[in-house]
């Protein structure tokens, strides 16, 4: 198994160390582990400094090559990062993927309107599909306009803030979903299956399995697994069900990323 999205106290929101996570993930018996961690440029926390979610890339690639050594018999260990991305934000974030020798990048929105997606705000005075429609405008806009990034992050993560009773109808959005897709299968990106949603009580993976099923349609084939774990305990979390649900849909492999280039894993053999 292959975990491509996880997190250490090099992210705000997480107190895990480094060392403790690749515990975690050698337990939870992983082939192959990636850091990602937060590098969200302008966060616009409410209260919060706009460098509140950055990080020191040259720590955090010694830290790595240390570790990598370390369990080197154990477990591969890639490195990577969660970008959140707005659109003025863009030429920083390429210049961080240039400038380092990443294995992969995940491109994920956690700020719209300046205004980061869990302190609620941004939810004020919006209707439900106002609030969508912004969301996946901006993630439009970072597609055609952004290249440094390997798979979209947690495509439909608007679903899970906002306090709302209900999930929006993917034919709501069915257009801009479809051209968000499209765009990123165009430009060779893959999309990750992010099982913290069902943590998160939301009933499903990020995203729902009605956007998985159109990027499959539209001829998708880049997936990554992903936890999206904060703390050790959820690395590799329902994978084995993940590999299930993506062959049931018609998906015959599953990526790994080592250099910013996919590696193909036949799922057939990962569930033996
Ligand atoms: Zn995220
Ligand atoms: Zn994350």
């Amino acid at each position: 198994m292959f975990d491509f999205h996880v997190h250490t106290d090099f992210s705000e929101d997480s107190s895990a160390k480094m060392e403790d996570v690749i515990k975690g993930a050698i337990k939870a018996g992983l082939k192959e582990m990636c850091f990602t961690d937060h590098m969200d440029y302008d966060f616009g926390g409410v209260g919060l400094d706009s460098d509140y979610f950055l990080f020191d890339i040259e720590e955090y690639f010694a830290q790595i090559a240390n570790y990598k050594e370390k369990y080197k018999d154990d477990i591969s260990i890639k490195i990577g990062i969660e970008l959140g991305l707005q659109p003025h934000i863009l030429e920083l974030c390429s210049k961080d993927i240039q400038s380092y020798p990443f294995d992969f990048a995940i491109a994920s929105i956690h700020t719209l309107e300046r205004i980061d997606l869990v302190s609620k705000k941004y939810f004020e005075n919006k209707t439900q599909k106002q609030a969508y429609e912004i969301y996946f405008k901006d993630l439009l806009y970072i597609v055609n306009n952004f290249n440094d990034y390997n798979v979209l992050g947690h495509v439909d993560i608007i679903k899970r803030y906002g306090g709302y009773d209900s999930i929006l109808p993917l034919s709501e959005y069915y257009d801009i979903v479809e051209a968000i897709l499209k765009k990123a299968i165009e430009n060779g990106k893959g999309i990750e299956i992010n099982t913290s949603g069902i943590r998160y009580k939301l009933g499903d993976y990020h995203p729902s399995q009605d956007i998985v099923k159109l990027y499959h349609q539209l001829g998708g084939e880049i997936i990554t697994m992903a936890s999206d774990a904060h703390s050790p305990q959820y690395i590799g979390y329902d994978f084995k069900n993940v590999l299930n649900y993506l062959k049931d849909i018609g998906f015959k492999y599953i990526n790994s990323f080592d250099k910013m280039n996919p590696v193909f894993h036949k799922i057939d053999d990962l569930l033996i």
